[in-house]
C-alpha cells in the first residue's frame, strides 16, 4: 500500500523533476525562502545539479522575503554534484544537500515503476528457483503437475 502511494506521488512529481532538470541547463537560478526568522533556505539549480542550502542564523536576520536570481557561479561545496555537508562559521551554520537531477529522476522512475514490475520479477525469481510462481511453494521433485499448496497447474 505504501509502495503504491509512493509510486503515485513519484509519477506526479516525475515530470516536475524532468522539467527542473531541463530548466537548470537552460537558465541556472537561485531561490531563497525564509523557513523561519532564524533559518533561510537557498535553492540552487545549475547544469543538472540541485543544491539545497539551509542557513541557520543566531539572530532574527531573515527578512521574510522570497526571491529568485539568475545564478552566475556554482556555490555548491567543492563544486560537487552529490554531497551532504554541514559547516559552521561562527554562530552561522550551513547545511548543504547537493544532488544531480538524473538521480532524483531515476529514483522517482524506480519508485513509480516498482509496483508494476514487482509481480513479473517475483514470478521470474520463483521460476528460476524451481518454486510455484503463484504461491512460492518449493516444487522440487514434484511429479503431479499441480502445486500441492495452491493447486496451480504447472507447465
Ligand atoms: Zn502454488
Amino acid at each position: 500500500m505504501i509502495a503504491k502511494i509512493l509510486a503515485v506521488v513519484s509519477l506526479v512529481v516525475l515530470p516536475l523533476s524532468v522539467a527542473m532538470w531541463h530548466k537548470s541547463h537552460q537558465r541556472p537560478v537561485q531561490y531563497r525562502y525564509d523557513l523561519t526568522l532564524y533559518k533561510s533556505m537557498w535553492v540552487y539549480m545549475r547544469d543538472g545539479v540541485c543544491g539545497l542550502e539551509v542557513l541557520s542564523m543566531p539572530t532574527k536576520t531573515a527578512s521574510r522575503s522570497e526571491f529568485r536570481n539568475p545564478l552566475r557561479y556554482d556555490p555548491t561545496p567543492m563544486r560537487s554534484s552529490l554531497a551532504i555537508d554541514i559547516s559552521s562559521k561562527g554562530p552561522y551554520r550551513r547545511t548543504w544537500i547537493v544532488f544531480p537531477f538524473w538521480l532524483l529522476t531515476g529514483l522517482l522512475t524506480a519508485c513509480g515503476a516498482f509496483p508494476v514490475i514487482r509481480g513479473p520479477v517475483r514470478q521470474l525469481w520463483r521460476r528460476w528457483r524451481g518454486r510455484c510462481i503463484a504461491c512460492g511453494y518449493d516444487l522440487t521433485g514434484n511429479r503431479s503437475g499441480r502445486c500441492p499448496e495452491c493447486g496451480l497447474r504447472l507447465r
